[in-house]
Formats: C-alpha cells, sequence, structure tokens
C-alpha cells in the first residue's frame, strides 16, 4: 500500500518523501512526512508550513527541496479552519488563500495542498476526467462530513462517482485517539455507522477511528471499496516521520503538506 518503492526519492533519506496512493499518467500526489528538511525543534525538518511560528527561511528552503521534486507544479492551499468548505480552485484564484478545508480543480498544473499533524488528509482523482481534490479531516470537519461535500465538489466539477477514487493519509489512529466520550455521542448520533469505529477508554473516554469514519462516509456517498484506500501509519506512533501535535508537549508542531494536481502538459 505504502508505494515508497515508487519514490525515486526514497532511496535518498535527506530528501523528503511522499506515499504516493497511486502511480497515474500525469498525476503528481503524496502524502508528506517530515523527514528531509532543514526546519529545527518541533518544526523538524520538512515544514512547509510558513505561518505557524517556523523560521522563514528553513520553510522557504523546504520549499525549494519540495519545488525540485516537483518543478512544474503550483502550490495551492486555503486557511484551514476545520469546516466543511470546499474550493472550486480556478486558474485566477490559484494564488488566492481563502477559508476552507477543501479544494477541487480542473487546472492542470497546480498542487491543491493540505497540512496536517493528526488530522485524516484525503485526496481524490477522476484518473479519466483528470479531476482532483485535497481534503482536510480532523474531527471538526469529519462530524461535518467534509468527505460528503469533497465528493460533491468532484462531482460538481464532472466527476464520476463510479470511477472517482479517494486515498486518506497518516493520521492519529484509533490506538491514539482518546476523546472525550460526549464526542463519541456526538458522533453516533450524526453518523450512526460511526459507532463501530470507536472503543471504550477511561472513564469518560473513548478512542475514535477518524480514517474509518471518513471511509465510511465516503462509502456512503457512492465511493466503491475498491477505490478507497488508507495509506501509512498513525502520527502519534510513527513521530519519528511523521508530525503529531498529540505526541509532543505543549502540542507544538510542524506539519506535513500532503498534496495532488495533474502536470501541465501543454
Ligand atoms: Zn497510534
Amino acid at each position: 500500500m505504502n508505494d515508497l518503492g515508487s519514490n525515486p526519492a526514497a532511496a535518498h533519506p535527506e530528501q523528503p518523501q511522499f506515499l504516493t496512493p497511486w502511480m497515474l499518467p500525469g498525476l503528481r500526489c503524496g502524502f508528506g512526512g517530515r523527514l528531509g528538511g532543514v526546519s529545527a525543534g518541533p518544526f523538524a525538518s520538512f515544514n512547509l508550513a510558513g505561518w505557524i511560528g517556523d523560521d522563514p527561511s528553513a520553510v522557504a528552503e523546504n520549499w525549494r527541496r519540495w519545488q525540485m521534486m516537483y518543478p512544474t507544479m503550483a502550490a495551492v492551499r486555503s486557511n484551514q479552519v476545520h469546516g466543511a468548505r470546499v474550493r472550486k480552485i480556478t486558474r485566477a484564484d490559484a494564488a488566492s488563500v481563502e477559508d476552507a478545508d477543501g479544494m477541487v480543480t480542473a487546472v492542470a498544473g497546480l498542487a491543491l495542498c493540505v497540512y496536517t499533524a493528526d488530522c485524516v488528509p484525503i485526496l481524490m482523482v477522476d484518473p479519466e476526467r483528470r479531476l482532483v481534490g485535497a481534503l482536510h479531516a480532523g474531527w471538526r470537519g469529519t462530524l461535518r462530513n467534509i468527505a460528503a461535500a469533497g465528493v460533491a465538489a468532484m462531482v460538481r466539477l464532472g466527476a464520476r462517482r463510479e470511477t472517482l477514487r479517494v486515498a486518506l493519509g497518516p493520521a492519529i489512529g484509533r490506538c491514539c485517539f482518546e476523546v472525550d466520550h460526549e464526542l463519541v455521542d456526538d458522533f453516533a448520533r450524526a453518523f450512526p455507522a460511526s459507532a463501530r469505529h470507536s472503543r471504550a477508554g477511561k472513564p469518560g473516554k473513548a478512542y475514535l477511528d477518524l480514517r474509518a469514519i471518513n471511509c465510511a462516509q465516503l462509502s456512503a456517498e457512492g465511493i466503491a471499496r475498491q477505490n478507497l484506500m488508507q495509506v501509512g501509519p498513525c502520527t502519534r506512533c510513527a513521530n519519528a516521520q511523521f508530525f503529531s501535535r498529540r505526541a509532543v508537549p505543549g502540542g507544538t508542531s510542524g506539519l506535513q503538506m500532503s498534496f495532488i494536481g495533474f502536470v501541465d502538459e501543454d
């Protein structure tokens, strides 16, 4: 499932590494980790988020490394606010940063980027129509069903549910995601199927499987089981390779970046 073998950078540990869910003609995509950059302290080392207190020169060097790997791609981002808004990105607004937790586009040459530390990064592609999407699904976004909003935005753009492929990247797992039991109850009310994706914890607490709940939401939207995949480990368990806010005292952490887009072949 983890397609590191296809990534030429994997042979050079000093290079950033991306878990690649699909190898499709013209498609560039991957779930990022924390290795291969120059940032220090809680941002070590491949932090691409320039708005969380990291040294701007280190972030710039990390971006230079990403751009070396994907020289023809222009990175697009949104200001993630734990909502369920999904922006349609046109060539004209690719440089703007608006509040949203999802993006979809039909424009080649753009890399839609989402940033996570324990939340679920979700990448989507319709290979035939060359449409892509990227979502950020923390527990708030999952409770608001951003997965369904993402599928709807892809369909509005022309994607077919039957051929839409969706991958969920490294995120905090049911092993580690301890929440108040009230939150489990909120999920059970909103999505009865989510009850299967929690387990009991200490009194008043429980553990949630965010990726499994997002998968259930995607299945409910008509995404075929064979077109759904989970890639990579629990971020907290694998904190050496992935940023995890829950793994560090105080919660200060860099963010890994995951992206998707088609190259512009014209
Ligand atoms: Zn874990």
